[in-house]
């Protein structure tokens, strides 16, 4: 029976004693071992009453067991949805009671919270903890370790993904088996993954960077992964030795190269550092490949489309920019009122089309046709241009454009120049409501460690190098940006927090 996804992914992997989890404190998962628990979970949900196409979600923390869950989901057609754990439980009620889902795992130190949740949204609740144990666990000690694999269509539903978050409530991303698979094919090729490739896997298993790109790719080339927890300084350096690859966000690499163990001698082995889910600064770019010798690769997608755009494995790695868009995914930039298509090097909206881009959101039919084109092309909400050798930037997202005074501005443009002065940090650029122009710039500075820098002098300094109607008409010190678990900064929180420093004024 044909389920492309699970033959692609796993299918292959049966009876083979071939390393697959590397875990910390020790001990390897095998691929057989793995789907042997896949294939209990799966006899499990279907005596829970779950049939292919219902909904599973699960908020449990990051372990084997929880990754097999996923496995199992897709070989029995059950449509998988992760969820964040950071959520309350009155967010988890929101995405279970949206999505339908028919069955809910969750750790066990949240059951009691879940519960009423679970019934309210009329789902089965199941227990999974970190280590393995729970409800879920037991029931599967007594299944059967091989399933039959349920046949699926390419275009039938895999995952259910949940955007971050990052400019307004989440939406559900309804993900097919052509999205996950296109994508981890045409990666593992782009980034010349093998059998031999050990990656490095610090990243949580909700989002698509964790799940889909690492966890993919590698099953993909037939590699192994050393599965950590989380991102732990002490345990990343540990681990690195044993590593080819890894993949992170740029705040992985800005807290290693603050880490004097974190040494040219200690990856000088390695193979490929990855980043994405947010932008990689130019000075971080230029800092890690003094410290290691490496350039790291920076790539770009989101949970609608996976994997958009990546600089190349062999050629320049361009700081600054995403690379090029991946083969089969089609990118261009489009006026954001009239859509059409803006020459190289102007800056508008980003789209994308291609076998990774999704079937819609979640019960949102309006938001999908506002957003997914007749003609099968996304319009991404980022802005962007194409440089003059074909390489993408990124500019920002669109909500984040500031209008003031009918002229437009890119926060980012701003930020480069803050982020460039005496004893500043980073730095986040956002519009606030003004009287008279409507919106006006506000910037927002963190110090570097110890540093107390002079704002008026910035203030100065910025008026030198920027048009008048781009200078923050305030600047202020925050001692962190707010920021969600993938290290996106969070600027509706900013934006909502500042909102009214020009009332009346
Ligand atoms: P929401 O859509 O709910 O507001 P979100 O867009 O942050 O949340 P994700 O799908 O997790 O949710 O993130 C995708 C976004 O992350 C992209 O649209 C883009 O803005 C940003 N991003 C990803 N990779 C990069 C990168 N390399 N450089 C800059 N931005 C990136
Ligand atoms: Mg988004």
């Amino acid at each position: 029976m044909a389920n492309p996804l699970f033959d692609s992914l796993f299918g292959k992997y049966a009876g083979r004693e071939t390393p697959f989890l590397h875990l910390d404190g020790g001990g390897t998962v095998t691929h057989a071992a793995f789907l042997a628990r896949a294939a209990r979970f799966a006899h499990v949900f279907r005596e829970l009453g779950a049939q292919a196409g219902d909904r599973l979600a699960a908020q449990i923390e990051k372990s084997p067991e929880a990754l097999a869950i996923y496995a199992a989901c897709i070989q029995s057609g059950i449509v998988f949805l992760p969820l964040n754990t950071a959520y309350t439980a009155d967010e988890v009620a929101y995405f279970v009671e949206n999505s339908g889902a028919r069955i809910l795992v969750c750790d066990g130190s949240r059951q009691a919270a879940l519960a009423p949740v679970a019934a309210a949204a009329g789902a089965v609740l199941e227990t999974l903890n970190a280590d393995g144990s729970g409800s879920l666990r037991d029931r599967a000690e007594s299944a059967p370790d091989s399933f039959e694999t349920v046949a699926r269509d390419a275009d039938d539903l895999a995952a259910f993904l949940y955007t971050s978050g990052t400019t307004g409530r989440s939406k559900g991303a309804m993900l097919t088996q052509t999205n996950l698979l296109s994508n981890a094919e045409v990666l593992a090729d782009q980034w010349r993954f093998t059998d031999t490739d050990v990656l490095l896997h610090a990243l949580p298993i909700f989002h698509t960077h964790g799940l889909f790109v690492a966890t993919n790719i590698t099953l993909v080339a037939g590699g192994s992964m050393i599965f950590l927890p989380k991102f732990d300084q002490d345990r990343i350096i540990a681990a690195l030795p044993m590593a080819t690859t890894m993949m992170g966000v740029p705040t992985f690499y800005t807290r290693l190269l603050d880490d004097p163990r974190f040494t040219r001698d200690l990856v000088r082995h390695m193979r490929l550092f990855v980043s994405g889910s947010a932008p990689l600064l130019a000075e971080t770019h230029v800092q890690f490949e003094e410290r290691t010798g490496h350039r790291i690769l920076e790539r770009y997608g989101m949970t609608e489309t996976n994997m958009n755009t990546s600089n190349p494995y062999d050629g320049e790695r361009r700081a600054g920019t995403v690379g090029f868009p991946l083969p089969g995914v089609e990118l261009k930039i489009t006026n954001p009122e009239t859509g059409a298509r803006l020459p190289d090097g102007e800056i508008g909206q980003i789209e994308v089309r291609g076998p990774n881009v999704f079937k819609g959101y979640w019960q949102m039919p309006e938001k999908t046709r506002e957003e997914l084109r007749e003609d099968g092309f996304f319009i991404t909400g980022d802005l962007g241009l194409i440089d003059d050798r074909g390489y993408v930037q990124i500019v920002g997202r669109n909500k984040d454009l500031i209008i003031s005074g009918g002229y437009n501005i890119y926060p980012k443009e701003i930020e480069l120049v803050l982020d460039d002065q005496p004893g500043v940090l980073e730095s986040a650029v956002v519009g606030v409501p003004h009287p008279d122009f409507g919106e006006t710039v506000v910037g927002v500075l963190v110090a570097e460690p110890g540093a107390d820098p002079d704002l008026d002098a910035i203030a100065a300094a910025v008026g030198k190098s920027l048009a008048r109607f781009k200078h923050p008409r305030r600047l202020l010190l925050l001692s962190e940006l707010p920021r969600n678990t993938m290290g996106k900064v969070q600027k509706n929180l900013l934006r909502d927090r500042f909102k009214d420093i020009f009332s009346g004024s």
